[in-house]
């Protein structure tokens, strides 16, 4: 995603000021606010879209998606040149990618809220956290979509127990697939519980993908290569 680094971020125009507020959506990631400041076309974009062009880049993808399968969404962002190999983007990828498919299957969410405040937590989780603190970010970021979705907080009763319980299922899986990390393999296989368990305690249906095939392997390497469930040998054997 080009992004202009003088003027207006979307089409380099210069930007222009106005006295009085004036209610815009961010051109990126939706979120309604009051501003001074767009360019001569009209584009406004929000201050956490401003300063982390992969929360802009992901939060559009999200919006614009409209079907319900997150494993395919988190795969088509993950093509991106921006996205690294492995990093602390995944967190964000996977939290994005179930509320944009919960959306669309019907959930009750205000999607750009939803994912202001997914990124503030799942940014927070830090890259290594799977290794380091024994909780894989993207399991991490499935509680992190219970939450946001229940409207778990520390003093709830239910949606505590849902959001606990689904990272507690997530690693559960991420670490029956053995180390080292890979944030694709942990991505997916995070995805791809969570869809199971909106299933089964929120009643909302999303689509599992069809067998993924990993397409990043040649640029991981550490590997585990047919001894990942998503690598085409092991596929194959
Ligand atoms: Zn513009
Ligand atoms: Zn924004």
């Amino acid at each position: 995603m080009e992004r202009y680094t003088e003027g207006c971020l979307v089409c380099g125009a210069e930007i222009v000021y106005s006295d009085q507020p004036e209610r815009r959506e961010c051109f990126y990631c939706g979120q309604a606010g009051d501003t001074n400041a767009a360019c001569q076309a009209g584009h406004y974009v929000c201050d956490t879209c401003h300063a982390e062009p992969g929360f802009a880049f992901i939060s559009q993808q999200a919006l614009a998606y409209q079907n319900t399968d997150p494993v395919d969404l988190a795969t088509q962002i993950m093509r991106d040149k921006t996205i690294n190999m492995h990093g602390p983007e995944h967190h964000f990828i996977v939290v994005s990618a179930l509320l944009a498919s919960y959306r669309n299957a019907g959930g009750e969410i205000d999607l750009p809220s939803a994912l202001h405040v997914a990124f503030s937590r799942a940014s927070s989780v830090p890259g290594g956290a799977c290794g380091f603190w024994g909780s894989c970010g993207a399991g991490v970021s499935t509680g992190i979509f219970i939450s946001v979705v229940t409207g778990a907080t520390p003093l709830s009763e239910q949606e505590w127990s849902l959001a606990n319980l689904m990272t507690s299922q997530s690693l559960n899986t991420i670490c029956q697939h053995g180390g080292p990390r890979c944030c694709k393999r942990n991505t997916w296989l995070a995805i791809t519980q969570a869809i199971d368990y909106v299933e089964e305690h929120l009643n909302l249906s999303m689509i599992h993908s069809e067998k993924t095939i990993c397409e990043f392997s040649s640029r991981n390497q550490q590997c585990r290569k047919a001894r990942c469930l998503f690598h085409p040998e092991h596929l194959e054997a």
